[in-house]
């Protein structure tokens, strides 16, 4: 295949957040955007991914990304174009007791984001149990495959978004652990924005600079869930 000589703006890695990425710069009117991939689109973690788009958070910045990124995963034949297989489940987030008052700040924090979720209670979890034991091929189910893939964790968890520090022009958006898949909506329209404008509108990702851990301030949210 033949790279392209000129461009306006590359982005390295056709895995979910390269490929949102470039798809919000050309939608965004960057002029011609060029993909690099090394082996094949979605061939690194994007490929391993459960796919799961789970909404519960427990720091606002991330529930954020989730939450504005499922309008995509719901709409994406009018926002993308085709069909992404989304289906819709519901989940189940259980804590340790004494994670009880973090898990009910954490509610309240989620439903102002828009989230649609609420607390249940260990009756509503019993009967739930019940009902799955009742359903025949859940009670003689067994695992038929597995698979593994790289568990990119920075210090606090969350990812690197934004320019890197000393190369002009150079910007990084990794590290994002078990959360990329469902976040890469909206990472890659806040990475345009910050790009193309200076300033990601959607959602501030300041927090998530690649300087903060020299800064001393990795990111976590105001309740976190202490194991
Ligand atoms: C087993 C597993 C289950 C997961 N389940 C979920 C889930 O349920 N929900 C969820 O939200 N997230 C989940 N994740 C996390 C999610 O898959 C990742 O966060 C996300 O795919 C990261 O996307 P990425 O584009 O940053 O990286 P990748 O998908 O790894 O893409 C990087 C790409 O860059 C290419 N590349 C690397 N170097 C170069 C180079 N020098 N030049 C050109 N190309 C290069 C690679 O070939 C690769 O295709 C899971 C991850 C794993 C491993």
């Amino acid at each position: 295949m033949t790279i392209p000589r000129k461009s306006d703006v590359v982005v390295i890695g056709g895995g979910v957040i390269g490929t949102s990425i470039a798809f919000n710069l050309a939608r965004m009117g960057a002029g011609k955007v060029v993909l690099l991939e090394r082996r094949q689109l979605a061939s690194g973690s994007t490929g391993l991914s459960s796919g799961l788009v789970r909404m519960h958070y427990d720091n606002p910045l991330e529930g954020n990304f989730a939450f504005k990124s499922l309008e995509t995963f719901q709409h994406f034949d009018e926002i993308v174009g085709g069909d992404c297989g989304f289906a819709r489940t519901g989940f189940l987030r259980t804590v340790k007791p004494h994670n009880l008052e973090e898990l009910k700040a954490n509610v309240t924090m989620l439903q102002s984001i828009g989230v649609n979720t609420r607390l249940v209670t260990r009756d509503e979890i019993r009967v739930l149990e019940r009902l799955c034991t009742r359903i025949p091929a859940m009670e003689t189910g067994t695992i038929r495959r597995g698979h593994a893939g790289i568990n990119d964790h920075t210090p606090d968890k969350h990812a690197l978004l934004g320019p890197a520090p000393g190369i002009e022009g150079f910007y990084c958006a990794i590290g994002f652990s078990r959360h990329g898949f469902k976040e890469a909506p909206v990472v890659g329209q806040a990475m345009a924005e910050l790009i193309l404008n200076g300033r990601a509108e959607i959602v501030d990702i300041t927090p998530l600079r690649l300087t903060r851990f020299e800064e001393g301030q990795p990111y976590h949210g105001p309740y976190p869930y202490h194991d």
